[in-house]
């Protein structure tokens, strides 16, 4: 799918502030999602600011505008229980029939059992206020089947309602229970995608990020324990004190590929600015000092790339530790590995922090087929993140990073092509093939086009694809007009395996 939009995206950030302001004026008590819809209700709240217009250049995407349809809306109440092991949820999913075809089912993925079966428990799903039978498809339980009462064309819509009992998993990763605090990564249901007239139902494994998913809107409200630190992609709009342990946190995230959460118990919180002001950027971690670093390193993300590429159009974004190795990235959202929050990993660490901010460009705002193309995004990303390392510390520093990152893979023979799909790194070869490699061509095509035609073709590419999701084709046709050259033999020469950085 690719959609190229005309309008401004001045109309997505007066849409956005415009929207903010209503739902915090019309604030609801906490209610029941069964008996109101989330924001309809009329009730005194707390008023936040309107988001003030973005005076910082360059222009966003095109593409941002939201253009003559809505996106299909997630509303949830989660309510995190007192030992943060599990939570009780109630969605209600209203989607869009938006493909050519008629739909008769509904497909969610439910990723929580992808990785821990059996955490995710469904107790019920309506549909259109009736009742509805449902199937738990897949050997691990996680695709939701729903069919629908009436069939759905193009441009109508339907409404799932369903409720569900999560248990955290000990997993030490981005989904369940860390030393760190509760990662909840992938937790919620999503739908799946409709392409090419079937549901995919992708097979996940742990390599790599497995998901694949399209941009929605998003409004939560999260009830937890107050003796965490909650953070979590969009924009917190109002909290209360509901009881003396517990807090409820109203939350909206508009546009958004996915919706991801974290609860770090007596967590530390830095601010950070970016953008002069207009993105609040927040880190928790374990000390002040950890968190004001990880602050710091994701604000000087978020102007770079929002010089270099187009503006990040959300008005938060929050950095949380976990114990896997790397990072992972979510929509406003980014977990990385514990150890790089300490002084003696500084380096590697911002690398990794610029790596996971550039996620935001290039997973969250430009979607990409992360099972069937993971080099997409994360070859791009992994180059960007030297990009500002070498722009914050100079190309020699950068490159003394690199050398450290890359030595054992430089010259290495890959077994299999640079996009090739997700499975076919499924033994091994993943991290020298899609990042080591991966980051070599974009530093090649980068020393080759130039700087500034490097960063036109990712702005051309950004502008035309945010909000949607792009292919290698895309790619190609954004570097091709930004260099006035044809480099598809170019691309196809450093895809196989055989080639050589
Ligand atoms: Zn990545």
């Amino acid at each position: 799918m690719n959609m190229k939009k005309q309008s401004n995206f001045k109309y997505f950030v007066l849409f956005t502030a415009a929207a903010l302001l209503l739902a915090a004026c019309l604030f609801p008590a906490p209610k029941s999602l069964a008996e109101e819809r989330l924001w309809d209700v009329e009730e005194d709240g707390g008023v936040s600011e309107a988001t003030p217009a973005p005076d910082y250049a360059p222009m966003p995407a095109a593409s941002a505008a939201r253009g003559e349809h809505a996106e299909n809306l997630y509303e949830a109440e989660l309510h995190v229980a007192r030992d943060a092991k599990s939570l009780s949820g109630k969605l209600r999913f209203t989607y869009t029939n938006r493909t050519a075809d008629v739909l008769y089912v509904i497909k969610l993925r439910l990723h929580a059992n992808d990785v821990a079966p059996g955490s995710l428990k469904v107790n019920s799903v309506s549909v259109n206020g009736e009742r509805s039978y449902y199937t738990l498809d897949g050997e691990k339980e996680s695709m939701l089947t729903v069919p629908l009462p009436l069939e759905i064309k193009n441009g109508e819509e339907a409404e799932i309602f369903l409720t569900f009992d999560l248990t955290f998993p000990e997993t030490g990763n981005r989904f369940g229970i860390n030393t760190t605090g509760v990662m909840l990564g992938n937790f919620l249901p999503i739908a799946a995608v409709y392409e090419d007239g079937a549901w995919r139902n992708d097979r996940y494994i742990d390599e790599g990020d497995a998901f694949f998913s399209e941009t929605a809107d998003y409004r939560i409200v999260l009830t937890y324990p107050d003796d965490h630190t909650v953070a979590h992609t969009g924009s917190m709009l109002e909290e209360r004190q509901d009881n003396v342990y517990e807090k409820s946190r109203y939350i909206t995230a508009s546009r958004s590929r996915d919706f991801a959460l974290a609860l770090i118990p007596d967590g530390e919180t830095a601010f950070a600015e970016a953008l002069n002001g207009r993105v609040g950027v927040r880190a928790v971690t374990a000390s002040e000092k950890t968190a004001a670093f990880a602050a710091d390193t994701a604000a000087k993300a978020i102007d770079f790339f929002s010089t270099k590429i187009g503006l990040y159009p959300y008005t938060d974004f929050a950095v949380v530790p976990f114990d896997r190795t790397g990072g992972m990235e979510y929509p406003g959202l980014v977990m990385v590995s514990e150890r790089y929050f300490r002084d003696s990993y500084r380096e590697m660490g911002e690398l990794v922090i610029f790596h996971e901010a550039a996620h935001q460009w290039f997973y969250a705002l430009v979607g990409s087929d992360q099972i069937n193309a993971p080099w997409l995004d994360e070859s791009l990303v992994e180059f960007l993140g030297f990009r500002c390392y070498a722009e914050l510390y100079g190309e020699e520093a950068a490159e003394k990073l690199w050398q450290e990152r890359f030595i054992d893979y430089s010259g290495t023979q890959r077994t299999a092509r640079l996009d090739a799909d997700l499975y076919a790194f499924e033994q091994d070869g993943y991290f020298m093939t899609v990042y080591a490699h991966g980051a070599a061509l974009y530093r090649a095509l980068y020393e080759e086009l130039g700087e500034d035609t490097f960063y036109g073709a990712l702005r051309i590419y950004f502008d035309a694809n945010s909000f949607s999701v792009a292919d290698m084709d895309d790619l190609i046709a954004a570097f091709e007009e930004a260099s006035g050259r044809d480099l598809t033999a170019w691309f196809e020469e450093r895809m196989a395996a055989e080639y050589r950085f």
